[in-house]
C-alpha cells in the first residue's frame, strides 16, 4: 500500500549556465503508515526532495503520485487543495505567522481548508493541548521557545488531519530535551497511523526510523538505503 511514489524525478533550479540540477532521477515508494528519514550531505537535494514529495514544488521531469494521483498534472489550485487535505508540512524554521497567536496560527490552516469556524477553535485548542501547549494558546511566536514554536508548527500541520506529516530537520534548531520531545511526538503520531517523512542530519534519529533513504548528488544512494521493521516492544 503505497501512499507516495516518485518515478524518475528530476529537478533543476534556474536555467542556462546558472542551472543547478538538484535531483537527478529519483524513484522511490513511501508505504502508507511508514516512518521514513531522508539523510545525506548538505546541498545534495534532501530539502528539494521533501518539498516535491509534499507538493510544495513540481518536478522538472518525472512523476510524483500521491495516493495514485499524478500531482504534476494538477493545476496550482487543485494541488493546493490536495496538499491541504493530505499533507502537513513543518518547515525547518517553522514559518509561523508572527503577528498571530499560537491558536490563530493553527486556526488559519483550518480556515484555508474551509473548516467551519465553530469547529476551528475547538480543534486548534485540542491539538495545542495534546502537544503540551494548553497554556500557550494566546502567546505569539516571539514569546515561545524554539521547541514550543515547533510544536505550534506541528499543531498547524496536523490541523486538517493529514495522512502524511513531513518535517525538514525536526531537531535542527532545538536543544536536546526539546529534541527528545519532538521525536516522541513524531513516533506517537506514527503509532496512530500517520505516514511520517522527515529530513535529518542526526544519525540517532535516522537509526530510530523505519526506513532510511540516503540522497547523494541528487540521486538515491542505494548502498545505504535501509528498510527494517521496527521491532515491537
Ligand atoms: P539539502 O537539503 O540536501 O541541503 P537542497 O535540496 O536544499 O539540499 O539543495 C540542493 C541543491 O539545489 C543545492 O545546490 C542548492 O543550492 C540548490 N537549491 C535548492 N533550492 C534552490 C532554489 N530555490 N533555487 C536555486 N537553487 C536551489
Ligand atoms: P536545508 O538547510 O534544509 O538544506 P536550505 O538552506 O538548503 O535548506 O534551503 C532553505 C530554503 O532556501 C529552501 O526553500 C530552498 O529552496 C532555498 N534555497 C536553497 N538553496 C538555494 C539557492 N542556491 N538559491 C536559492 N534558494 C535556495
Amino acid at each position: 500500500n503505497i501512499i507516495l511514489r516518485t518515478m524518475d524525478v528530476f529537478k533543476t533550479y534556474g536555467r542556462g549556465d546558472a542551472a543547478t540540477m538538484a535531483l537527478r532521477g529519483i524513484t522511490l515508494d513511501i508505504p502508507r503508515g511508514s516512518f521514513t528519514c531522508v539523510v545525506g550531505p548538505s546541498g545534495h537535494g534532501k530539502s528539494t526532495l521533501l518539498h516535491l514529495l509534499g507538493g510544495l514544488d513540481r518536478p522538472s521531469s518525472g512523476r510524483i503520485l500521491l495516493d495514485g494521483v499524478d500531482i504534476g498534472a494538477l493545476s496550482s489550485s487543485e494541488l493546493a487543495r490536495l496538499r491541504g487535505r493530505k499533507i502537513g508540512f513543518v518547515f525547518q524554521f517553522f514559518n509561523l505567522l508572527q503577528g498571530l497567536t499560537a491558536i490563530e496560527n493553527v486556526e488559519t490552516a483550518m480556515m484555508l481548508a474551509g473548516t467551519p469556524e465553530r469547529d476551528q477553535t475547538e480543534r486548534a485548542m485540542h491539538l495545542l493541548q495534546s502537544l503540551g501547549l494548553g497554556d500557550k494558546t494566546d502567546s505569539r511566536p516571539s514569546d515561545l521557545s524554539g521547541g514550543q514554536q515547533q510544536r505550534v508548527a506541528i499543531a498547524r500541520a496536523l490541523a486538517n488531519d493529514p495522512d502524511i506529516l513531513m518535517m525538514d530537520e525536526p531537531t535542527g534548531n532545538l536543544d536536546s530535551s526539546a529534541e527528545a520531545e519532538v521525536m516522541s511526538i513524531l513516533h506517537s503520531l506514527h503509532d496512530q497511523g500517520k505516514t511520517i517523512v522527515i529530513v535529518s542530519h542526526n544519525n540517532e534519529i535516522a537509526m530510530a526510523s523505519e526506513r532510511i533513504i540516503r540522497v547523494k548528488d541528487g540521486m538515491i544512494d542505494s548502498s545505504v538505503q535501509r528498510e527494517t521493521l521496527r521491532t515491537a516492544q
